[in-house]
């Protein structure tokens, strides 16, 4: 029996293809739903995307809300509700490598309290640690050594180049 699948996935953050749950006044980019560039650059190359959850909408429980920082995030109730978050999406990982597939990247959103990869602008200017929801995530697959790459929307070119590079490693020939 012919099986045309990809058996490649990347996993990208839940504003990546939906940036209507973005906190308010954070949407100003030639993109009004998608971003677009990355979203190509996956289809393109027939990867499977997985939408991982947005921690901050289900939070509030609502997609219309001011944006707020790192230091209103790290309570207890966030963290407790991204730890469970990140254990649904640790077991999704466990189970596409354990099937044998490959996860060529997962993606975050830099500057995000909950989804950043490499830095958080506070108070005190910019934090070099990752969101609260990417930190528990990371935690329960760096056994894995998945690459993670944080996207800067303003300057999206260098987090691009670097998804582009695991694509490229994966080779045209094994991509299904
Ligand atoms: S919490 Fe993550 S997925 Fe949700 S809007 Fe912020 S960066 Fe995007």
């Amino acid at each position: 029996m012919v099986d045309n699948r990809s058996k490649y996935f990347v996993f990208v953050p839940f504003c990546l293809l939906a940036q209507a749950y973005q906190a308010q006044g954070l949407v100003k980019y030639e993109w009004k739903s998608s971003i677009k560039p990355f979203v190509e650059l996956i289809i393109e190359n027939d990867i499977n995307m997985i939408q991982m959850p947005c921690a901050e909408s289900s939070f509030h429980n609502q997609l219309i809300r001011e944006p707020m920082g790192l230091k209103k995030y790290d309570i207890e109730e966030f963290n407790i509700h991204c730890e469970k978050l990140a254990e649904n999406v640790a077991n999704q990982i466990k189970e596409i490598i354990k099937s044998n597939y490959k996860i060529v990247a997962i993606l975050g959103i830099e500057q995000s309290p909950s989804c950043s990869v490499n830095y958080i602008y506070t108070n005190h200017g910019n934090v070099n640690r990752k969101g609260i929801f990417m930190e528990k995530l990371y935690s329960k697959i760096k056994k894995y050594d998945v690459p993670i790459i944080g996207i800067n929307r303003k300057y999206i070119h260098k987090s691009f180049k670097q998804l582009e590079a695991e694509i490229h490693k994966i080779g045209e020939k094994n991509k299904r």
